[in-house]
């Protein structure tokens, strides 16, 4: 019976047991909604008098206060008061236990019924609080219907727990899932405030920085406070100042205005000026082109009138008697008038020479023999420089238009060859010989040139030919001095053109440069002396300058040489000097002299009868000069005569010389290009252009036909065309 009775009790009893840890752990957990609220304090102040009633009964209460969020659930033990588990919030495990713990107060009360006697005052077992009618001991099945409702009412009580403690684990599982979202949460949180603590930190470093940038700000805001008073001063100062060069750009602009005003005026003005401009550049061109028109017309006249003059030209100059020297008788020489009266350039010399000799072997009375030459021009002894220097003026033009030219000083030693192409002594401007005039007119002639577009140089060389060698007169340092070092050479393969090896070419462009040219020359010349005369008077010194103009505009060039020569001097060897061996060295010089001079006069002869073979190559000096004589060159020769009488022979020497190689004046003045020259015998007509008749030398060629066809033949100039 007792295990009939005891056991659904039991049954209840252990599922109470079993259950209760299942109770007590969700009632660890917070509470939703409330912890949170609550801190730990409120807790213990709410557990408090629970704490207090089960130390009295033996039990033991558990805080978790190490868990300041979740507040601590207190465990309540079986045996656990009514009374102390009602003040457990609600729908906890206390609950449960408070009915459980009824039912098994009655429970156990049962068994001790039997052992009770009837009329014991043991109170009868009290269920849901309401106690039991008294039944007699000896009613038995009433009681046993009592136990029967009791155990219905327990079992319905059983499944009412067992209800809740259904709910219970819901609710506990729910809130161990709350319990695990809570952990990931504060997991989270905790994360959260780390980094916010690192955050709080990084802030407050950044704090930090920006108090010293603050600092800092404030410091420079200091300095810059500083700044802008001194700023806010120059700013009233510029304000100042701009006020004072407002005005001043006010009145500048007033005067821009004035300026404008006369600007647009001028840039009328400078309209209508560079319309005329363009006028008169047009009308300039169209001068210019006249210009050079006339230019080249001129060219062609002047070399026209010079070619009419004669291309070999010979002038007559006489030296003056110098100090100590003999006066020759008067009439020794004479310089007959020309046609023209005195007011006319002499042009004629008679020298008398009286036959001593003959008179003497015959006993009579000396005899003088008239001598007549006839020449271009005749310088009679009180001739200056200058006077000389104008009759060839032309010829130095005749250079710069591109024509040869060569003028030559013959003459015995002391004559005044010379003179006539350096100058006289002592650096006297009046003094100055052919060779500083020419270049100084060269020089002045070509600036001038240069405005009709015409461009030249002039480079120059200097060279002595002495005893048929070269040598250079511009040689400078260990070469001075030395001859036969330099030859005469084409200057390439087929040229024509001559240069002397090893001989300076120097550019000249100024009178200066050939005064040191000159003077280097001088101081270059031999020096060797001869029985007779210093070495210079036995060479010939042969000045040249080349001569190059170009006109870039109109691509015309001209280049020709101009030579001023300094022959030796043409006197013959002393028949009565001793040969002794200084002697033989003189007459071979004399012999190189003679056969040179010979030689130009030949060659002269030969261009002058435009013979075919010119022989140039018989001497140095005619080889080194073929290019300036013969074709349209002008050849100028000065007879330099010595006016002693003492020196009669030579002097009638040189004018013979001269004589021959002198061509008479073409007649009349030629005014046309063209000459008709017609033979009446011979049937046919011969018609030739002037210009090669004139090459040909017309004159002789006329003579010639005149002599051998004289009956027949006419000769007549006149406008062709
Ligand atoms: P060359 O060169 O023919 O040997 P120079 O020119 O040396 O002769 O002249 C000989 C001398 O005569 C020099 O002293 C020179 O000054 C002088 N002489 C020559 N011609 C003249 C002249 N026209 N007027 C003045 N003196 C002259
Ligand atoms: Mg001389």
């Amino acid at each position: 019976m007792e295990s009939q009775q005891r056991s659904p009790l039991l049954e209840v009893k252990r599922n109470i047991e079993l259950k209760t840890p299942l109770v007590k752990g969700p009632s660890r957990l917070p509470l939703p909604g409330s912890r949170l609220k609550r801190g730990p304090d409120q807790m213990e102040d709410v557990l408090e008098p629970a704490k207090k009633r089960t130390r009295g009964v033996g039990a033991t209460t558990k805080i978790d206060t190490s868990r300041s969020r979740a507040p601590p659930i207190t465990t309540v033990p079986q045996t656990q008061g009514h009374t102390a588990v009602q003040k457990v919030p609600k729908k906890t495990g206390p609950r449960c236990s408070t009915a459980i713990t009824a039912v098994l107060k009655n429970q156990k009360s049962v068994p001790s019924v039997p052992a009770q006697k009837p009329g014991s005052t043991a109170a009868p077992p009290m269920v849901g609080g309401k106690k039991p009618s008294k039944r007699p001991p000896w009613d038995l099945k009433g009681q046993l219907c009592d136990l029967n409702a009791e155990l219905k009412r327990c079992r319905e009580k059983t499944q009412t727990l067992d209800q809740e403690n259904q709910q219970l684990r819901e609710q506990l599982k729910e809130s161990q899932q709350q319990a695990k979202a809570l952990g990931t949460e504060r997991s989270t949180l905790e994360g959260e405030l780390t980094r916010v603590r690192a955050q709080a930190e990084q802030g407050q470093e950044q704090l930090g920085n920006l108090s010293a940038r603050v600092l800092e700000l404030e410091e420079r805001l200091g300095t810059q406070e500083g700044l802008v008073q001194v700023l806010q001063k120059e700013q009233l100062e510029l304000q100042e100042e701009r006020r004072g060069l407002t005005t001043r750009l006010e009145e500048q602009e007033r005067r821009l205005q004035a300026s404008e005003a006369a600007l647009s005026s001028s840039q009328a003005k400078v309209a209508s000026l560079q319309q005329e401009a363009a006028a008169q550049a047009a009308l300039l061109a169209e001068r210019g082109d006249r210009l050079h028109g006339l230019e080249m017309e001129r060219r062609r006249l002047h070399n026209q009138l010079q070619e009419l003059k004669g291309n070999i030209r010979v002038f007559c100059r006489v030296r003056p008697v110098l100090a100590g020297e003999p006066t020759p008788s008067p009439g020794f020489l004479l310089f007959p008038s020309g046609p023209g009266g005195p007011t006319d350039p002499p042009t004629r010399l008679s020298l008398f020479r009286s036959d001593d000799r003959r008179a003497t072997l015959s006993g009579a009375p000396a005899s003088t023999t008239r001598h007549d030459f006839s020449f271009d021009r005749v310088f009679p002894p009180g001739s200056r420089q200058d006077e000389v220097f104008e009759e060839i003026a032309m010829l130095v033009q005749s250079a710069l238009d591109g024509y040869p030219v060569c003028i030559f000083a013959y003459g015995q030693t002391g004559s005044g060859k010379t003179f006539t192409m350096e100058g006289g002594p002592g650096g006297d401007p009046q003094l100055e010989g052919l060779i500083p005039r020419a270049l100084r007119h060269l020089f002045s002639v070509a600036q001038d040139l240069n405005g009709q577009g015409w461009t030249y140089s002039f480079v120059a060389s200097y060279v002595e030919i002495y005893n048929e060698t070269v040598r250079d007169l511009l040689a400078t340092g260990t070469r001075k001095g030395q001859g036969g070092e330099c030859e005469i050479r084409r200057a390439g393969p087929g040229s024509e053109e001559l240069t002397v090896t090893n001989a300076r070419y120097v550019p000249v462009s100024c009178e200066k440069e050939v005064e040191t040219l000159l003077h280097l020359a001088r101081q270059n010349r031999a020096v060797a002396r001869t029985a007779q005369n210093e070495r210079s008077s036995r060479s010939h010194s042969v000045f040249q300058l080349q001569i190059s103009g170009e006109h870039a505009a109109r691509g015309l060039q001209c280049v020709a040489p101009l030579n001023l020569v300094d022959l030796a001097g043409s006197e013959r060897l002393d028949p009565g000097l001793a040969l002794g061996p200084g002697e033989r060295d003189r007459l071979r010089e004399t012999q190189a002299i003679n056969s040179s001079l010979s030689t130009l006069g030949l060659v002269i002869m030969a261009l002058s009868n435009k013979e075919s073979h010119v022989p140039y190559r018989n001497s140095k000096l005619t080889y080194l000069l073929q290019n300036s004589l013969g074709g349209s060159a002008k050849m100028l020769m000065f007879v330099n005569i010595s006016p002693l009488e003492e020196n009669v022979s030579e002097s009638l020497n040189s004018l013979r010389f001269a004589s021959k190689v002198r061509l008479p004046p073409s007649p009349g003045p030629v005014r046309t290009p063209w000459l008709v020259v017609g033979i009446s015998i011979p049937t046919s007509s011969l018609c030739l252009r002037g210009g090669d008749i004139y090459q040909k030398n017309w004159f002789t060629f006329a003579r010639h036909l005149a002599k051998h066809y004289l009956p027949g033949f006419f000769w007549g100039v006149g406008t062709v065309g």
